[in-house]
């Protein structure tokens, strides 16, 4: 390291961004014995990475667009995910109903059967066909509805996987700063000298770093700009995504894979035990990316799509809450917003065998880990670093639940800690693993935890979010930590704002 450098802090990689792209890597480096300072601009999980389908998948619907070595990466990661984080990611079934007129049913046959044996597939049951007038996928379903097929795939909770993936880069020597802005970088010898911002301070930091990643996600192009002498060739395509949360559509655990006219599939998850959760869309973006909010139209076309599958009619007027995100792909040049590529690439800048910039272009939430894996693959002849991939079975924090089963877990917590309702006690045995114990103590009734926010939010939840998990603002904890906010009122939710600005 550059020992003559005037930078206020000095790291072998320095990486922008925390999205799951940014924390994966900065886990992944750390872990290999790199010095690693990870700068997030706004909270962990504020873009991309919380505006997801929540899902780990090969994607059933890329088989379409040929992407067969994407499909069958993620089904790979799938499984391998699913064991590394038991706590905050889970299988479901999928139904998809089969639509006279839509895809024919041979179709869909030969795309489950390439999805149950592209690969990767031990512990997910193949999938099969289910009738829907019969429990327990009639429910909710319109009686026209009478054949579909089944698949299973995982849920994630995706903003919660970005900070176990931080904690665990902290865990292993990584300085992670949310509300740090980089601003530029300049190459000099041996590295480069970087300017960040924290939001609450005027003062610039200077950094000196030996590499840089640009893992910004919708902002990749942005951060290039502040960047000279970088010569990349690939180009982001900004499509927006958007989701509505409804009241319960249907009873059961599955999820529903729903066929529009349009050639499009839209999801309808359950959600947060009360609520469905209906995305997404697909629109070319070209505004700035904090600004992507669902328009009318989304929310009209979604309840467009339900309302030709379910009973109960849904409005606008019944949508609970909505969020958008804007997917940073890997532009392919292609026209249609919902064909272009979800597969990715890393761009490494090394002008004249100087210090070294690598880029990420796309990727999803499943891909992110092999992504990481990858990313180090290009940067450890330059870095140093320990070689052999190791996050493949390294579980995640609170991940190590006894024989990986979180029913055992969960009905140990209720025992444990028997003062909790039957919800919070999932919910925590859900959001927090093994870590539980951090949150909850040795606590032996719920005026123990101190101050209660609502829907079982106590004190002791959020101290532990602010100094373990860089939790600062009533958002951060309530869109993001959890997702408290659909069920906290807004009183109590100001109550949580008022208590964090002491
Ligand atoms: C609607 C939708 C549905 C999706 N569904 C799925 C799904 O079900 N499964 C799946 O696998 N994938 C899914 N994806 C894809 C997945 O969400 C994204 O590919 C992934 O989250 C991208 O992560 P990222 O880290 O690259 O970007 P981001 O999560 O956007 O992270 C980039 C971060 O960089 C920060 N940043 C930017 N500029 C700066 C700066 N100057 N200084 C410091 N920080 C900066 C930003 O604040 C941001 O937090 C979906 C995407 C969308 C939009």
């Amino acid at each position: 390291m550059d020992s003559s450098s005037s930078a206020d802090l000095s790291t072998d990689l320095f990486i922008i961004g925390g999205g799951i792209n940014g924390v994966g890597i900065a886990r992944d480096a750390a872990g290999r014995g790199l010095k690693v300072m990870l700068a997030e601009q706004a909270d962990l999980a504020a873009a991309t990475s919380s505006a997801s389908t929540k899902l780990i998948h090969g994607g059933l619907r890329y088989l379409e667009h040929f992407e067969f070595r994407l499909v069958r990466e993620s089904l790979i990661e799938r499984e391998r995910l699913l064991a590394l984080a038991p706590h905050i990611i889970f299988p479901m079934q999928f139904v998809l109903p089969h639509v006279p007129g839509l895809r024919p049913r041979w179709q869909i046959r030969v795309g489950l059967f390439l999805y149950d044996h592209l690969g990767g597939r031990k512990k997910l049951p193949g999938s099969r066909s289910a009738s829907l007038s019969r429990a327990p996928f009639q429910a909710g379903l319109q009686a026209h509805l009478k054949h579909g097929f089944v698949y299973s795939d995982c849920w994630v909770d995706d903003a919660r996987l970005v900070v176990l993936n931080a904690i665990d880069a902290a865990e292993r020597g990584a300085a992670i700063r949310t509300r740090c802005r980089f601003v530029s970088a300049k190459r000099q010898p041996g590295g480069w000298s970087i300017t960040c911002r924290h939001t609450d301070s005027s003062a610039p930091v200077s950094i000196f770093a030996r590499a840089i990643v640009n893992a910004a996600g919708p902002w990749v192009e942005q951060v290039l700009e502040e960047v000279p002498d970088v010569n990349i060739e690939a180009k982001i395509r900004l499509v927006k995504g958007s989701h509505i949360i409804v009241p319960k559509l249907f009873e059961g655990q599955h999820a529903f894979l729903l066929q529009n006219p349009d050639g499009r599939v839209v999801f309808a998850i359950p959600y947060e035990r009360q609520f469905t959760l209906i995305g997404t869309t697909d629109v070319m973006y070209e505004g700035a990316p904090e600004q992507a909010r669902i328009t009318q139209a989304e929310v009209l076309y979604l309840c467009e799509v339900v309302n030709r599958y379910f009973n109960r009619r849904t409005t606008p007027q019944d949508v609970k809450w909505t969020y958008a995100g804007v997917r940073p792909l890997l532009d392919d040049e292609h026209e249609d917003a919902s064909k272009v590529t979800r597969d990715y690439r890393l761009e490494l800048s090394t002008a004249n065998q100087q210090a070294p910039l690598l880029s990420v272009f796309g990727g999803k939430i499943t891909t992110y880990r092999g992504l990481a894996n990858s990313a180090m693959q290009k940067l450890l002849p330059i870095l140093g670093g320990r070689k052999e991939e190791w996050t493949g079975t390294a579980v995640l924090p609170g991940g190590d639940l006894p024989g990986g089963n979180f029913e055992a877990f969960l009905h140990d917590v209720k025992a444990r800690w028997p003062f909790l309702t039957s919800s919070t006690a999932y919910r925590l045995a859900r959001a927090y693993g093994t870590r539980i114990e951090c949150v909850l103590d040795d606590a032996r009734e719920m005026a123990k935890l101190g101050e209660h926010f609502g829907a079982g939010l106590t004190e002791a939840e959020v101290s532990y979010l602010r100094t373990r998990e860089w939790a600062r603002s009533a958002e951060d904890i309530l869109w993001r930590r959890t997702k408290l906010g659909l069920h906290l009122s807004n009183p109590e939710a100001a109550r949580l704002t008022e208590y964090l600005s002491r």
